[in-house]
């Protein structure tokens, strides 16, 4: 069974990684002295890179491993304007103006980014394919409408809700109970958003070093002493972007961060026609789980790639595979002799109060937190950040403008995360049983979709 659902070519490592791997560049000596360190290459590290170096500053920028390693080149490249932050609880007991302050900015987010690709000319795949969200159980539907409304309300984008029966226009899946889309979010190819990246930095003069960890950082004067594995730099400013993989270099960031693993998984092309039957409008789909599931085609409309999050533990990647799949075909059953070609996972950030953060401390700038929901904020806050060091500009966004907590005491271990993740697992259990136990026990679902006549029957 485990050999039959796997390619002879199967690869634990992202999908998006055959069209643009993470880099190595570690031939060069680190520089002595610059304006700017960043720490980290993802979409934070090196959006803040190219602001900078744009402006006439040295930059480099110094990643523990390769270029493009982390997150950003593992994501789903599923793009919003921080939807999370207006449908959670995040925002409750601030007052009125920050609430605003902080739908205002989420919204410039994806505009940021769209603006971004443009004017860089980065090629990145943007398709504007809109968003369905799928209800996991009968009782979710109402919640689901709700948050509908009060993003077409708070941030004005175009949504349609949907019946159980309508949703097959959308997803030919019988799994959900209704759900609603938004038009106006889209989807990327996260790898090569990041290889574009890493080149418009380049060209705009600043200098990128894979493997070179940094060890800590000592306040010099007006400036800062980088130490690193390939030796010292010194800076006038330092940007620590390093979210979901921060470590024991800087204790007072790893004490307001709780990483957390998300996985995905890549099919083989699919037949000719499949996907047509799949997601007919080849959508970015999520559904209203606690541990949520989020899935999509390639960009080249080829492939399925089905994600999950959280869970907690770091298995062997193949049992992980199988698990994503058994979900997989609870969605789409004829999916069933389609082969896994990828499966891998990656680390996002979790913040106490479930906001990203752009905060100073001992000199040093820090833009991080993204939630699992980084695409667009994370390219955001890295220029953000870069403008607010490089005193470019006066105004602070919501996410520079607020206390970062430190997360309560053990919940960044991984026992914690373990346990939030069964917790979660148990809400997905009491909200639909037999879903969950036909997951578990490994069951396709008998067929893919009903017809729209059959589902009013
Ligand atoms: C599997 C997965 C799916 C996701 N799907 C989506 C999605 O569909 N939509 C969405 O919006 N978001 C998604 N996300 C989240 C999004 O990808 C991240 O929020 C975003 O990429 C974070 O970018 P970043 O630049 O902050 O950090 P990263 O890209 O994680 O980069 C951090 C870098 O810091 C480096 N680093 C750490 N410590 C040091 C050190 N001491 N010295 C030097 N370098 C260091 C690391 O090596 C790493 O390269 C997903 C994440 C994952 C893992």
């Amino acid at each position: 069974m485990i050999g039959s659902a796997f390619h002879p070519g199967f690869l634990a490592q992202p999908y998006w990684w055959e069209a643009a791997p993470p880099e190595t560049a570690r031939d060069e000596p680190l520089p002595k002295r610059v304006d700017l360190v960043v720490i980290g290459s993802g979409f934070a590290g090196l959006s803040a890179a190219l602001e900078a170096a744009r402006g006439g500053a040295s930059v480099a920028v110094l990643d523990a491993g390769p270029l493009g390693g982390g997150a950003s080149s593992r994501s789903g490249g599923m793009v919003s304007s921080g939807q999370k932050l207006v449908l959670t609880a995040a925002l409750k007991g601030l007052p009125a103006e920050k609430q605003l302050a902080a739908l205002e900015d989420s919204k410039a987010t994806f505009e940021f980014l769209k603006d971004l690709i443009t004017r860089e000319k980065l090629d990145a795949d943007l398709q504007l394919c809109g968003r369905f969200f799928g209800a996991f159980a009968p009782k979710h539907l109402e919640t689901l409408k709700r948050n509908a409304e009060t993003l077409h309300a708070r941030t004005g984008v175009t949504i349609r809700i949907l019946s159980r029966e309508e949703q097959h226009e959308e997803v030919g899946s019988d799994y959900f109970h209704g759900g609603f889309v938004v038009e106006d979010y889209g989807g990327l190819h996260p790898a090569k958003l990041n290889r574009a990246l890493r080149e418009a930095a380049r060209a705009t003069g600043a200098r990128l070093f894979s493997h070179a960890r940094v060890l800590g950082t000592l306040r010099d004067g007006d400036g800062h002493k980088v130490s690193t594995e390939r030796g010292e730099v010194r800076a006038q400013h330092v940007l620590y972007a390093t979210n979901g993989y921060t470590d024991t270099s800087s204790a007072w960031l790893q004490k307001r961060l709780v990483p957390v693993m998300s996985y995905q998984i890549a099919t083989e092309p699919l037949p000719p026609g499949m996907m047509d039957r799949l997601i007919p409008r080849l959508r970015m789909v999520t559904d209203s789980r606690k541990e949520l599931t989020y899935t999509r085609p390639s960009p080249d409309g080829t492939r399925i790639l089905f994600g999950c999050r959280p869970r907690a533990l770091q298995v062997e990647p193949q049992r992980l595979a199988l698990a994503l799949r058994a979900r997989m075909l609870r969605f789409w059953p004829e999916l069933s002799p389609i082969r896994i070609t990828h499966a891998w996972g990656g680390y996002v950030a979790m913040t106490a109060d479930r906001i990203a953060h752009v905060t100073e401390k001992n000199g040093v700038m820090h833009a991080v937190g993204c939630n699992g929901n980084g695409v667009a904020l994370m390219t955001f806050l890295g220029w953000h950040a870069a403008q607010l060091m490089l005193g470019r500009t006066n105004r602070r966004a919501f996410f520079a403008d607020i206390p970062f907590p430190a997360v309560p005491p053990l919940t960044n271990t991984a026992a914690f995360v373990q346990l939030a993740s069964a917790a979660y697992h148990l809400r997905d259990f009491t909200a639909n049983p037999g879903e969950v136990v036909a997951e578990r026990l490994g069951r396709p679902r008998r067929s893919t979709t009903t017809t729209t006549k059959e589902a009013r029957e």
